[in-house]
């Protein structure tokens, strides 16, 4: 299907198949894949290993001065996409469960979300782009042509997590990813700056019950509606 050069923004709830499902529009419509997730996963690791987050919570002064140092860029081969921090591949450890339970309260500092944004926007200066998060129709692309929004009952989200973090090795315990996902919504959705929540425009896919197969066809269905498409 020929899709004009637009910004796709696919926004949502934690663990709701963001992700895969841009990287499917991805690949299927020959867009460039932006996980602005994995940024701010990114932050936190650098945040963790530097020694800038304690039980007393996050060090702001140490990882304002320290975060003009880090250099994170995403690389495109075979595997996909992946993150580096300089030479270094990231993307398993920005996944683990340690990142996943301080990202909330790091991606909250207004400073690292105007970092990101600058990284998204120095990113994605080509267009034709697909980006996934929690503010990307509502922040960093208001702008985007279309906006989506994503959902899933808590319960199927965190038995997606759950296996995924299995697949990898882990060992992890079903009630603590569950706890985890609906902590991570609270946050992101109370926070002061670019709170998670849906754009006035965004059209809402709830996937607790659809294949991705189905999610691609109802974007389709979407996209050859608003722009008059009409051959598949
Ligand atoms: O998408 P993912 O679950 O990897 O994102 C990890 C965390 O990064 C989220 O829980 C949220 O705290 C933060 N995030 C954000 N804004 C975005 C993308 C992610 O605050 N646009």
């Amino acid at each position: 299907m020929q899709v004009p050069d637009i910004i796709i923004a696919v926004d949502g709830y934690s663990s709701t198949g963001k992700s895969t499902f841009a990287k499917l529009i991805a690949s299927s419509f020959g867009f460039l894949y932006l996980d602005s997730g994995a940024l701010y996963r990114g932050v936190t690791l650098f945040a963790l290993e530097r020694g800038l987050i304690s039980a007393a919570g996050v060090d702001e002064a140490g990882l304002r001065s320290a975060l003009p140092g880090l250099e994170l860029h995403f690389e495109r081969d075979e595997k996909g996409t992946r993150l580096f921090c300089g030479p270094r591949c990231i993307e398993g450890e920005i996944r683990t469960m340690e990142v996943s339970s301080y990202v909330s309260p790091v991606s909250a500092l207004p400073f690292v979300r105007s970092w990101v944004d600058e990284h998204l926007h120095a990113f994605s200066e080509s267009g034709r782009v697909v980006m996934d998060g929690r503010d990307i129709g509502t922040t960093v692309f208001p702008q985007a042509e279309v906006k989506l929004f994503m959902t899933a009952r808590s319960e199927v989200r965190a038995r997606r997590r759950y296996d995924e973090l299995v697949l990898k090795g882990e060992n992890p315990d079903f009630e603590e990813v569950l706890h985890n996902l609906e902590e991570r919504d609270r946050i992101d959705s109370s926070r002061a700056v670019s709170p998670l929540r849906r754009a006035a425009d965004a059209f809402v896919l709830d996937n607790s019950e659809m294949s991705l197969e189905e999610e691609l066809i109802w974007l389709q269905g979407l996209l050859q509606g608003k722009f008059g498409i009409l051959e598949a």
